[in-house]
């Protein structure tokens, strides 16, 4: 039996028997983690509120090898997103977000990419206030692009032509991207302003893309149809809470 400490962002809970709720959670330094918190249920919980989905915790838990439920021992609040989670058009968000997580993150391995990444989006969903439509896409950019599902547009995916602003280059409606040498048959109707913001998600943090870029309704029909089809394809279906938000 191994102890860990670590920082983890709570996705879930299940009730579990009587007193007990099950957490999913991301962890920076195990990955996705599944564990029992026991008594977690009861008034006087030892837990406290520190169960709140999408609470940044200081987790310590025990796991077996070979048992994938761990045993969580303690979870200290770092930062409590109960405020952010309990407005309607921003909890959507964060449950689109928590199931897609539990989809695309590797359980018991490391992605500290990932973990910033979802902190990151979640911080942003707390401070600015409207733009959750611009956080998703970034969110889905970068989940896609950390499973290795986003076309790469720094590289010719013809020839594999290192891509800039001083090259001349175009993309498909999958948004690869093409030198002039390669260009493709059917461009995409992504205006090249979109397409800037696209690039633009590589390079800022969640809190400065929304600053810097907007996406004008039309073009974020266009750019969500693409994120979608590529998610679906990767986990063979639709999410359910993309289906009951509609986003
Ligand atoms: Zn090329």
């Amino acid at each position: 039996m191994r102890l860990v400490n670590t920082d983890a962002i709570v996705l879930r809970t299940y009730n579990l028997a009587e007193s007990d709720r099950i957490v999913v959670c991301l962890t920076r330094s195990s990955g996705l983690v599944r564990g029992v918190a026991k008594g977690a249920r009861r008034m006087k919980s030892r837990f406290g509120a520190a169960l709140e989905p999408f609470t940044l915790v200081r987790l310590a838990f025990y796991e077996k090898e070979n048992r994938e439920l761990v045993s969580i021992s303690t979870a200290e609040i770092l930062k409590s997103n109960f405020e952010v989670n309990v407005q309607p058009e921003v909890a959507e968000v964060l449950a689109y977000m928590g199931e897609l997580i539990n989809e695309f993150a590797p359980p018991h391995e490391a992605d500290e990419k990932m973990f910033r990444m979802l902190t990151a989006c979640v911080d942003a969903l707390a401070s600015a206030r409207g733009c959750e439509r611009q956080i998703t896409r970034y969110f889905e950019i970068w989940l896609l692009r950390l499973a290795g599902l986003f076309p790469d547009l720094r590289a010719c995916a013809g020839c594999g032509l290192e891509l800039n602003d001083a090259v001349p280059s175009s993309v498909d409606v999958e948004l690869n991207s093409y030198c002039s040498d390669c260009r493709p048959q059917v461009p995409s109707n992504l205006s090249p302003q979109a397409l800037k913001a696209v690039r633009a998600t590589y390079q800022l943090s969640p809190v400065n893309f929304v600053k810097a870029h907007t996406l004008s309704d039309q073009e974020d029909l266009i750019l969500s149809g693409l994120t979608h089809r590529l998610i679906a394809r990767a986990i063979e279906r639709l999410p359910r809470t993309l289906v009951a938000s509609n986003r």
